[in-house]
C-alpha cells in the first residue's frame, strides 16, 4: 500500500519522462539521494515546477508507491535570489549540484553531505560576483570535500606506501591509490607506482587548502595559473578515479561563461 512521507531536500537534476512526467533527483536530509516522479496530469507539474527548477531548499510531500516515489506537493523553504540573478553564480551552483549527483549513490543517508550542499548554496548566495578562475577554484574545493564525504579523502601528508611524512619536492601524486607517495617508495617499486605523476609543492598546498578550509576562505588565496592548472588536474584525476559516474567536463570548462 502507498504511504505518504515528507522530506527536506535540494533538487540535483531533472529529466523528462514520457510525454508529460518528469523525474527529479533530490538530495534529501533524511534519506540521501532519492529519485522522485512528478506527474504531468491534472496540471500537477505546472503547479510543482516553479519550486523545483531553480536551486532551493524545498519540503517534499511524497507518495511512496510500489514502483515509484511520486511528488504530491512541495513547499519552498528557502530561495537564493542573488544566485538566480547572476549567471556566473547560478552556473557555479548548478555545477556543484551536478557533481553531487554524479558523485553519490541513491538512498544512502548522509546528513554531512546535505549540510555541505547547504553551506555551498549559502556561500555562493553571499559572494559578490566572481571570476571564472575563482569559480573553478571554489568548485575544486567542493569536489575535494565531496570526495572526502563519500569515502575518498585523499592522503596529502603521509606517503601512501611507507606512511612517513613526505618532504617538500620529494613525492609524487597517484590519484587511483588516493594521494601522495614519497620518492624513495617510487624508486623502490617503480612497477607499482609507474602511474604516479609530478605535483608541485604549491599545487599540493592549494589541494590541502581546498580540502580543509571553509568555502568562504577559498576566496582568499592568490591564484597562479600554473599551480591552478595542476590543482585542477589533481582534483579531476581523483573524481575520474572514484566517482560512480565520470564527469563529462573539466571543472574549468564547467565554470566558463562564454
Ligand atoms: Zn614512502
Amino acid at each position: 500500500m502507498a504511504s505518504l512521507y515528507r522530506a527536506t531536500g535540494i533538487v540535483l537534476s531533472r529529466k523528462d519522462h514520457r510525454e508529460a512526467d518528469r523525474w527529479y533527483s533530490v538530495l534529501t536530509r533524511e534519506f540521501g539521494k532519492v529519485d522522485m516522479l512528478a506527474r504531468g496530469g491534472h496540471k500537477m507539474l505546472a503547479k510543482l515546477t516553479p519550486h523545483l527548477e531553480m536551486p532551493a531548499i524545498v519540503d517534499f510531500y511524497v507518495v511512496n508507491g510500489r514502483q515509484f516515489d511520486t511528488i504530491a506537493g512541495t513547499d519552498r523553504l528557502r530561495a537564493f535570489p542573488s544566485v538566480y540573478a547572476d549567471a556566473s553564480r547560478l552556473l557555479l551552483v548548478q555545477n556543484a549540484l551536478h557533481l553531487t549527483d554524479i558523485g553519490t549513490r541513491p538512498n544512502e543517508t548522509d546528513p554531512i553531505l546535505y549540510e555541505l550542499l547547504v553551506q555551498w548554496l549559502e556561500t555562493v548566495e553571499q559572494t559578490q560576483a566572481i571570476t571564472n578562475e575563482r569559480a573553478g577554484f571554489l568548485l575544486g574545493s567542493y569536489a575535494l570535500k565531496l570526495l572526502t564525504i563519500i569515502g575518498y579523502r585523499p592522503e596529502l601528508s603521509l606517503c601512501l606506501s611507507c606512511k612517513l611524512a613526505i618532504e617538500p619536492g620529494a613525492y609524487r601524486w597517484h590519484a587511483l591509490k588516493g594521494g601522495v607517495v614519497c620518492r624513495s617508495c617510487v624508486d623502490h617499486d617503480q612497477e607499482q607506482w609507474f602511474a604516479a605523476r609530478a605535483l608541485s609543492d604549491e599545487a599540493l598546498k592549494l589541494i590541502r587548502f581546498g580540502m580543509s578550509e571553509s568555502f568562504a576562505s577559498q576566496l582568499r588565496p592568490h591564484l597562479v595559473g600554473a599551480h591552478l592548472s595542476e590543482y585542477h588536474e589533481a582534483v579531476e584525476s581523483l573524481m575520474v578515479s572514484h566517482f560512480p559516474v565520470i564527469p563529462a567536463n573539466s571543472i574549468r570548462a564547467a565554470c566558463s561563461i562564454i
